[in-house]
């Protein structure tokens, strides 16, 4: 196993074991709550957005560890951004996981992102690392909850 690769299991696994921001937010302007039924996954997201900027993010739930560490990584990146820059991420990771595309060849604000680069490798959990992306998309687009298989 290459150096890079371990370190990013080694941060997998650290979201995994103590996700940050895990909580609700109490004056949430956007939440959306995303199922995704093939893996069992399941979350709440809530979002503090003012003046166009994430200023608080929260989100709830249980899942495996795909999906709790890339929900626990997108927080952190989501916080202090702009919707504009989230959106940006949200394409970012989707190609990453779906495209021939190296993060390093991606445009804007990456964030720790890359980290979950290796789940492309495991088609059937790519569902498990976005749901939660999809989920602060909806969020953000005023619809309440999402599915996987929608
Ligand atoms: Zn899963």
């Amino acid at each position: 196993m290459s150096e890079l690769k371990q370190l990013y299991q080694e941060m997998i696994l650290d979201h995994n074991k103590n996700p940050r921001n895990f909580k609700a937010l109490d004056h949430a302007t956007h939440q959306s709550e995303g199922y995704n039924p093939l893996c069992g996954d399941h979350y709440n997201l809530y979002l503090n957005v003012e003046d166009g900027k994430i200023v608080d993010v929260g989100f709830e739930g249980a899942g495996c560890a795909i999906s709790k560490s890339s929900a626990s990584i997108m927080t952190t990146c989501l916080k202090g951004s702009t919707v504009e820059e989230a959106d940006r991420m949200f394409e970012n990771f989707h190609r990453m996981l779906t495209e021939e595309t190296s993060p390093d060849e991606l445009p804007g604000k990456m964030c720790k992102i890359a980290a979950l680069q290796g789940v492309k490798s495991f088609p059937t959990r790519i569902k498990c690392a976005t749901l939660v992306w999809h989920t602060m998309k909806s969020a953000l687009e005023g619809k309440e909850e999402i599915s996987t298989e929608q």
